[in-house]
């Protein structure tokens, strides 16, 4: 099993809008075409152009129907949820890891794989609570999001490009990188903001992702809610999302 190093003061995460996410998919694609080619965890496919295209995703997109709230008298909407590794602070994919392929970097806390020392036996997949690990049966080894770490550090790249490609891609800008561990960082203030929340902390492995809910929609006159506030909205959002996680 694998040791985690002592929690790091910098902790570098995600921060999605679900209230402005339309769905577009342009974070799964952008992330595939970046990744396709690099070097830090290297996607693969099988048959990409074919009639069943199959492979690894770092970064997938659902998209659920929510049914009207009476309670907070919210109408039905669509909402759309883009799911990747949650960077989490004390993450169950590495303790489990029995060869330390997966790891858990203590300068800013990115979970990576170690391909090398992956022997594909999917105990990680299997203990990670969010669906966020992928395995390649082309390379039979364990894969998933590196945060774009051949990114964020390429000193080769405009400065402005130092960023995940999932986030320079979202036209909505539904998607923030940041340091998550900095209460006056940029994300942090966001998620202070618009009340983030992170997925089923009850579990304990304290994801460090953050998910900011959709604002309260506006219906017909007759069903404008009085006191939904945007925390009412919040927390059906993460009542919700954390039901559709544990199923
Ligand atoms: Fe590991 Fe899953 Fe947490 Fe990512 S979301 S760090 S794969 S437990
Ligand atoms: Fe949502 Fe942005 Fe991803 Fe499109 S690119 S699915 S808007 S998060």
């Amino acid at each position: 099993m694998t040791a985690l190093p002592p929690p790091s003061k910098k902790k570098l995460g995600l921060v999605i809008d679900l209230d402005t996410c339309v769905g577009c998919h342009a974070c799964a694609t952008s992330c595939k075409e970046w990744n396709a080619g690099g070097i830090a965890g290297p996607l693969t496919d099988e048959r990409p152009y074919g009639k069943d295209p199959q492979g690894v995703w770092f970064n997938r997109v659902h998209s659920y129907e929510l049914e009207a709230d009476v309670a907070t008298k919210q109408p039905a909407q669509t909402l759309h949820f883009p799911r990747s590794c949650l960077h989490c602070e004390t993450p169950a994919c590495v303790t489990v890891c029995p060869t330390g392929a997966s790891y858990k970097r203590a300068e800013d806390g990115i979970v990576l794989v170690d391909e090398d020392k992956c022997i594909g036996c999917k105990l990680c997949s299997w203990a990670c609570p969010y669906g966020a690990r992928e395995y390649s049966a082309v390379e039979g080894v364990m894969k998933k999001c590196t945060l774009c770490v051949d990114r964020i550090y390429n000193d080769k790249l405009d400065e402005v490009d130092r960023q995940p490609a999932c986030v320079q891609a979202c036209p909505t800008r539904a998607r923030h990188f940041g340091d998550l561990g900095d209460p006056e960082s940029d994300v942090s203030k966001l998620v202070a903001e618009r009340n983030g929340v992170a997925l089923m902390p009850d579990l304990g492995y304290a994801p460090v992702n953050r998910y900011l809910p959709p604002r309260p929609r506006r219906a017909g006159d007759e069903t404008q809610p009085e006191n939904a506030t945007q925390n009412d909205a919040g927390n059906l959002a993460s009542r919700w999302l954390n039901r559709i996680l544990k199923r």
